[in-house]
């Protein structure tokens, strides 16, 4: 670091503060780390890609004593088919997700996700865990794993319990997780037959951008040309967390699928999000939006889940 420049030069370099670094070999190591931390005067935190922790140390809006590296604990990087569904280590990257046959045939909602999120780089070196404990309300992968019925393993010291990604964030960087627990998988069921769907993020450019508004949705049909059997739309960036469009979800249930009824989905969908006005957009205008790829989301459902993949909802 040079040390000739004035104050205000180094403060715009961002220096990270003084920290401990840990790599522990296995979950129990880590669990116990965090825990010894816990009951001492120094804080510690997990580091996984680091694209969201440095950048809040560097800012100065945390300071951990201690970091601990999760990536060199096995399994933490794989993914495993189990029963239909799959098991996703929470330190993969999100490259990975876009990459694995697997996911981007069978869970093809999240692999459209996690290929708009951030740039090559920032893919390359984020995980999925660490997006989905960062909770920030515009984060890519929460959304299409909420519609998926996602959960998530955390593992402590003495226990280990699985929770709902529905139940799991709480506010904007708030979760469920306590200060002594890893998140070591995230686990998806197999989708039913006849289940399709999609995610599509507005933003003002192509990379390095958070969503202005983003939705997710997955139906399941009860036969080629059945009716819905099962609906699930998830709005971000248009309130604290990412929310289920509940009474659109439920307007879709039990009926045919069809053109007018995905307009009356959507308009009710615009009605159930709380945006806020900011420099990205304004509140009516993300309502608006919400409409529009809701109505998106479920004309590429739709087509997915009765064979046509590939055709993706357009206006
Ligand atoms: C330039 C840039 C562009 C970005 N663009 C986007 C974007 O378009 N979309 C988007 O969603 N995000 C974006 N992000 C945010 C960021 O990349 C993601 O949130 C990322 O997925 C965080 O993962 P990570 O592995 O880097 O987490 P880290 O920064 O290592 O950790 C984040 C938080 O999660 C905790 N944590 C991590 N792993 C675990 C675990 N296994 N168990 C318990 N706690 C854990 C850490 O303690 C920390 O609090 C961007 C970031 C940058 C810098």
């Amino acid at each position: 670091m040079r040390t000739t420049g004035t104050k205000k030069e180094v403060s715009m370099m961002h220096v990270l503060p003084k920290f401990d670094y840990y790599e522990p070999r296995d979950i129990a190591e880590a669990c116990k780390l965090l825990y010894q931390f816990k009951t001492s005067a120094t804080s510690a935190k997990i580091i996984a890609g680091g694209t969201d922790i440095l950048v809040n140390m560097k800012k100065g809006l945390i300071a951990p004593g201690c970091l601990v590296g999760i990536g060199k604990i096995p399994g933490m990087s794989e993914i495993q088919p189990v029963n239909g569904g799959v098991s996703i280590g929470a330190h993969l990257i999100v490259e990975k997700l876009v990459e694995f046959d697997l996911i981007r045939k069978k869970f093809n909602i999240l692999s459209r996700a996690a290929s708009v999120l951030g740039s090559p780089l920032v893919r390359n070196r984020a995980t999925i865990g660490g997006n989905i404990v960062s909770a920030r309300p515009a984060a890519d992968l929460p959304p299409p794993l909420m519609a998926m019925g996602a959960r998530v393993i955390l593992k402590s010291r003495r226990q280990e319990r699985e929770v709902s990604l529905d139940k799991f964030f709480k506010g904007p960087g708030e979760t469920v997780i306590r200060p002594a627990e890893v998140l070591t998988q995230i686990v998806i069921d197999g989708p039913p037959p006849f289940t399709g769907g999609d995610y599509l993020k507005l933003m003002h450019r192509r990379s390095l951008e958070i969503a202005i508004v983003a939705v997710a949705s997955r139906i399941t049909l009860d036969g080629p040309e059945g009716a819905i059997k099962d609906a699930r739309i998830i709005l971000s960036s248009v309130a604290p967390k990412a929310i289920h469009a509940v009474r659109a979800e439920k307007a879709l249930i039990g009926e045919r699928p069809t053109e007018k009824l995905f307009d009356h989905a959507a308009k009710i969908a615009s009605k159930e999000c709380k945006p806020i006005d900011d420099i990205r957009g304004g509140a009516q205008y993300r309502c608006d939006m919400v409409e529009v790829l809701t109505r998106r989301t479920l004309r590429s459902a739709l087509n997915e889940a009765i064979g046509q993949s590939g055709e993706r909802g357009g206006e």
